[in-house]
């Protein structure tokens, strides 16, 4: 079956001297594996060789289950070439793109968090500071958690459902819990760790991030890149490179 769709390239490998196989993320069909025959030729039907973030239209023979699809025509447009202008916004875009990739199935569609991940590497080619790429980032961490119906709680207690309070003097985030937690739970979760007010207060409060300190933005980056590391069951691996950043 031949299927049209929008997409981007997040991961390339070569797999001949002139083919590729290229996982995609496209709107309505998923996260796609697809061989590129003939792509590293001069002149191919994919307007040259296919490189992560190329972003397109795409048509490619569905395949069976596990089995590599066929892509047959692949129209590039221009937008994402900005990516590289400085290491934070291109390494904050590789760790959406890791993101992407290991937590997002084969084959399940997410058209808003494709929507979502293509705004996101639109908008931080033009993030005017180091803070606008890390708050853009926080943004798009969570879209991607809401999406996949991991959404943390983060106006409340995770457990007793206590609304947060700015007043809260200490505040806590558990993975297990996937949320913030009063001193009152706080026994209850071993895995809990205290986070800042100043921390607790923006998570509680997402529109604020923008407004908030590098130390703080930090602060939230870590809790949130330790939420992805658990559900992924692994550090992942361009987190180092946002964290010393
Ligand atoms: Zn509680």
């Amino acid at each position: 079956m031949l299927t049209k769709d929008t997409a981007i390239c997040i991961r390339c490998v070569d797999y001949s001297e002139t083919s590729q196989i290229v996982t995609f993320f496209a709107r309505q069909s998923g996260k796609i594996s697809a061989i590129a025959k003939g792509s590293k030729r001069a002149k191919s039907s994919f307007e040259g060789a296919i490189e992560i973030f190329s972003f397109g239209d795409i048509m490619f023979h569905a395949s069976q289950e596990d089995k590599l699809s066929t892509l047959t025509e692949f129209q590039q447009k221009s937008g994402l070439s900005g990516l590289s202008r400085n290491y934070l916004c291109y390494n904050s875009s590789l760790f959406a793109c890791e993101l992407v990739t290991n937590l997002v199935d084969e084959h399940d569609p997410h058209p808003q968090l494709f929507d979502d991940f293509v705004q996101f590497l639109k908008d931080v080619q033009t993030a005017a500071s180091q803070n606008e790429t890390i708050s853009l980032l926080i943004y798009f961490q969570l879209s991607l958690l809401r999406e996949i119906g991991l959404q943390p709680v983060l106006n409340e207690c995770a457990n007793c459902k206590n609304k947060y309070d700015q007043k809260w003097f200490d505040v806590y985030f558990s993975n297990s819990a996937n949320g913030i937690i009063c001193k009152d739970c706080d026994m209850s979760f071993p895995d809990k760790a205290k986070i800042t007010r100043q921390a607790a207060y923006c998570l509680a409060n997402l529109k604020n991030i923008p407004k908030a300190n590098e130390q703080t933005l930090n602060q939230v980056e870590r809790i949130i890149i330790n939420l992805l590391a658990s559900h992924m069951q692994k550090m992942p691996k361009m987190a180092k490179y946002i964290l010393g950043k």
